[in-house]
C-alpha cells in the first residue's frame, strides 16, 4: 500500500542523527524521550539543505526534535477535528468539503505538524477502506471537493492514488479533488521517478476530474531545483498548485523571507493559498507560535514588498469555528473576518477583538465586538 521507499534515503534514530549534529549528552536524553512519543523521519535529502553547523538553521528546526517539544501547552485537536469525524479517516466540516486522511505517514515528519498526534504513530483515524469514504460522499451532494491528506497521501503507492481517483471520479457532483502534499519539498524522487503517477494525474485531469495539489512550502531554501521539476512538470500534466505556509518563530517570521518565499513561489507557478497563523498544539505553540501582535505586521510588510498576485494568500487561523482571516490592528483592536465558517450564521462575520499583545490564537483574546 505504501510507496516502497529507500530505507537508506532517511533517518529516523537519534543515533544516525548525531552522525550529522552535534548533542549534548542532556539533549540526546531529552531528544530520545521527545522522538518516542513523536517519531523522527528525516530524508536525506532535505538534510542536505540544512546548515549542519548552524543549530538556528531555520529548515534544521522544521525537522530535527528539540527540547522545547516536551513543553505541553496546547491541545493536539486545535481546530476539533475529532468533533467533525464521520468515521475513521472520513471529516466534514465544511459543506463542500469532505477531507479525507489517507495515510499516517509522511516523508518527513514536520515539528510543528498540526496532526502530530498521529503522523509516524499508529493511529485510528486515517481510513480503513477508502470505497467508504467515496460512498459518504456519493451520499452528500452538498460536497463539490474533496481533500485527500493525512499524513502525506503521495506516500501511498501510485496504483492507491488511482483506486482512490477511480472511486471519486464518477461521482458526479463532486467538481474536484486536491492532494495535500510535502512530498516536493522533502522527497522529489517519489515523483521525479514516477511516471506512471505524472501520466495518472494528467488522465484524470484533463478527461475526469480536475486535480490540484496543495503543496506546504514554508521557507525560500525548501525550493530547490528539484521542487521547480517537479513544479514543471505537474504544471505541464494540468495540475494546478496553490500552497500554504505556516507562519512560524525564527522560521520565516521576517518581512524578507516571507516576500521572498511568496515571490518565488509565483516565478515557478505556484500560487500562495494560505499563511496560517501556527496552531496552539501541544509540543509546537511554545515552539514555533509567535503572538498574533507580531505576525500580523511581518505580513502586512511582506505584502508590502509584494506585487498583487503573489500576495493574494490570506493569513488566517484554522480555528474551531471556521478559517479567520486576521485583517488588522487598529486603536488597540484587532479585526478578523470569517472566510469559512462551520456555523453558516458566522458566514462572512467581520469583529473585532480587543487587543492582547501576548495573544497567538483568538481563545486568547476576550470582549468579543460584533462590528456588523
Ligand atoms: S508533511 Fe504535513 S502531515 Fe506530514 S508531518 Fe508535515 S505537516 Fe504533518
Amino acid at each position: 500500500m505504501y510507496y516502497s521507499k529507500n530505507e537508506n534515503d532517511f533517518i529516523s534514530t537519534i543515533d544516525e542523527l548525531k552522525q550529522y549534529i552535534s548533542l549534548t549528552p542532556k539533549e540526546e536524553v531529552q531528544l530520545r524521550k521527545v522522538i518516542q512519543r513523536h517519531p523522527m523521519l528525516i530524508s536525506k535529502f532535505y538534510l542536505s539543505l540544512i546548515d549542519l553547523s548552524d543549530p538556528k538553521d531555520p529548515l534544521r528546526k522544521m525537522v530535527v526534535p528539540s527540547i522545547e517539544e516536551l513543553d505541553l501547552s496546547g491541545s493536539y485537536d486545535t481546530s476539533d477535528e475529532s468533533k467533525h469525524t464521520k468515521f475513521s479517516g472520513l471529516q466534514h466540516k465544511y459543506g463542500q468539503t469532505a477531507l479525507v486522511l489517507s495515510t499516517n505517514r509522511c516523508a518527513s515528519y514536520c515539528r510543528f505538524c498540526f496532526r502530530k498526534r498521529l503522523v509516524g504513530l499508529d493511529s485510528r483515524e486515517i481510513i480503513g477502506n477508502f470505497s467508504h469514504a467515496a460512498d459518504y460522499i456519493q451520499d452528500h451532494p452538498e460536497i463539490n471537493n474533496v481533500l485527500i491528506s493525512g499524513g502525506d497521501p503521495l506516500m501511498l503507492q501510485t496504483d492507491v492514488i488511482e483506486q482512490f481517483l477511480e472511486l471519486l471520479a464518477p461521482i458526479a457532483h463532486l467538481e474536484f479533488i486536491r492532494f495535500g502534499t510535502k512530498v516536493p519539498v522533502y522527497y522529489p524522487k517519489r515523483i521525479l521517478q514516477d511516471d506512471a503517477l505524472i501520466s495518472l494525474l494528467d488522465d484524470y485531469t484533463h478527461n475526469k476530474i480536475r486535480i490540484y495539489f496543495v503543496t506546504q512550502i514554508d521557507h525560500p531554501r525548501e525550493i530547490t531545483d528539484e521542487l521547480k521539476k517537479i513544479a514543471k512538470m505537474l504544471l505541464e500534466a494540468g495540475i494546478i498548485i496553490n500552497n500554504q505556509t505556516v507562519l512560524m518563530r525564527r522560521i520565516n517570521d521576517d518581512p524578507d523571507v516571507l516576500a521572498e518565499l511568496m515571490r518565488t513561489l509565483v516565478s515557478i507557478g505556484i500560487n500562495p493559498y494560505y499563511l496560517f497563523q501556527c496552531r496552539p498544539v501541544k509540543r509546537v505553540k511554545k515552539h514555533f507560535q509567535i503572538p498574533l501582535s507580531v505576525g500580523y505586521p511581518i505580513v502586512e510588510k511582506a505584502k508590502a514588498q509584494l506585487d498583487g498576485h503573489s500576495k493574494r494568500f490570506r493569513f488566517v487561523m484554522s480555528h474551531k469555528k471556521g478559517k479567520i482571516e486576521i485583517l488588522g490592528i487598529k486603536d488597540n483592536e484587532m479585526f478578523f473576518k470569517f472566510h469559512q465558517a462551520k456555523d453558516e450564521r458566522n458566514a462572512g462575520l467581520f469583529f473585532s477583538r480587543k487587543l492582547n499583545p501576548a495573544a497567538t490564537w483568538l481563545d486568547d483574546l476576550n470582549n468579543s465586538k460584533k462590528i456588523y
